[in-house]
């Protein structure tokens, strides 16, 4: 089993040491609580890189690159140029405001009509990079591991 050996160091069963500054895990495992979901740090690089998980404002376990149980990284389907680029507008509007944006908020950053950004939203969710809560506004919060996201230009 995987084990929080310091407040910001964790330990794989692999043998891997994730290690991070207390306030990013302090603020990852508040973030995980406020919006409701799981939050994640990344440590290593390349074949070694391993998802620090936190959920409801606690750590919760360390995806492993090595483990047999695949996470459903492999198998997820890249985000295309522009799907990217909406992924990584939602994330950076997330980080800044401490909520996701709305349709409208997409609306005005991508010029684009509200169809094709409601299409969009559709479409991101059928493919796993987002999820939402029907009904409810500013609830779409970004699958895709931060560090997978293209930079917003
Ligand atoms: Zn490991």
């Amino acid at each position: 089993m995987p084990k929080e050996i310091l407040p910001a160091t964790y330990a794989c069963d692999c043998g891997f040491v994730a290690q991070f500054t207390e306030d990013e895990v302090k603020e990852t495992k508040a973030r995980s609580r406020d919006l409701a979901s799981k939050q994640w740090l990344v440590s290593g690089e390349g074949l070694a890189k391993h998802l620090v998980m936190f959920e409801t404002g606690k750590w919760l376990t360390i995806l492993c690159p090595n483990s047999t149980k695949k996470p459903p990284a492999k198998s997820r389907e890249r985000c295309s140029g522009l799907q990217g680029r909406y992924l990584a507008f939602i994330h950076q509007y997330t980080q800044l405001h401490g909520v996701a944006p709305a349709e409208s908020d997409l609306q005005s950053f991508f010029k684009t009509s509200p169809p094709t950004i409601h299409q969009m939203v559709l479409t991101l969710e059928r493919k796993g990079f987002i999820a939402r809560t029907p009904g409810q506004a500013r609830s779409l919060r970004v699958l895709v591991p931060a560090d997978e996201l293209p930079p917003l230009r």
